[in-house]
């Protein structure tokens, strides 16, 4: 469902990585771990064309990227992409003039050109999954950080996107508001929503993962099960960055 193939991407002299492939079945969940600036959450926002890569190619369901392809094909093809998948961010960035349900309801009303009645709908029913209907007149600024992220979370899923990317989406939130956003994740994953996450919470990591890929110096040094990663690392770097989260 997902394919990246020979992926780089550099900015300026700084190559971030030059050679990632990656194969992600329908319902498969993959922790991208590794240490800061390896490039975790560029490889995010290649995927769904926030950074344009400079190689490779990716696709994901009918969307296909690749680097030699004409620029007007690029353009169409990240329209495409941006469409199938859904990302939530460290920080919310909620619409703060709008409400909770205008924040869920924008996406597919613009983009996809739903009616109100349809998008409010959709809309309800995906806050009632995060836990938020009765939020949905709120403005964003009076809730707590994990509401906030929830309804990030309910916003993302309104665009019905076939995977879902996560950047570190506790890592700006208290220790005490990081569980109903995880509780969230992992009411997604029960449900068999294709995800990519990258995050430090190794517990959450281990529990929900079927894979874990571990990132470092512009590669993927590890490829394995949670068990295998997390009990038995294989590379030196995987070790030390292991036991520095300890
Ligand atoms: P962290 O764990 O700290 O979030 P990360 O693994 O997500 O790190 P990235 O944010 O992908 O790392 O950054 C990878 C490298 O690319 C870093 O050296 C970073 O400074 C650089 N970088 C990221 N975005 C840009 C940009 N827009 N312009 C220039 N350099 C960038
Ligand atoms: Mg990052």
């Amino acid at each position: 469902m997902i394919e990246v193939n020979n992926l780089g991407k550099s900015f300026g002299e700084l190559t971030v990585f030059s050679d990632i492939n990656l194969h992600i079945d329908s319902g498969e969940i993959l922790v991208l771990v590794g240490p800061s600036g390896s490039g975790k959450s560029t490889l995010l926002r290649c995927l769904n064309g926030l950074e344009v890569p400079d190689a490779g190619s990716i696709r994901i369901g009918d969307a296909s990227w690749d680097a030699s392809m004409s620029e007007a094909a690029k353009k169409a093809a990240v329209r495409r992409v941006r469409t199938l998948t859904g990302m939530v961010f460290q920080s919310f960035n909620l619409f703060p003039h709008m409400t909770v349900l205008e924040n869920v309801t924008m996406a597919p009303m613009m983009v996809k050109n739903m009616n109100k009645a349809e998008a409010v709908e959709i809309g309800e029913s995906l806050l009632t999954k995060v836990g938020l209907l009765n939020k949905k007149d709120e403005y964003p600024s009076r809730l707590s950080g994990g509401q906030q992220q929830r309804v990030a979370i309910a916003r993302a899923l309104a665009m019905q996107p076939q995977i879902m990317l996560f950047d570190e989406p506790t890592s700006a939130l208290d220790p005490e508001l990081t569980g109903e956003v995880l509780a969230v994740m992992k009411k997604l994953a029960r449900e068999g929503m294709t995800m990519i996450i990258v995050t430090h919470e190794m517990k959450f990591a281990r529990e929900v993962a079927n894979r874990v890929i571990f990132m470092s110096e512009g590669k993927i040094q590890e490829e394995s099960s949670p068990e295998r990663f997390f009990d038995q690392p294989q590379t030196e770097r995987a070790r030390k960055f292991l036991r520095q989260l300890a």
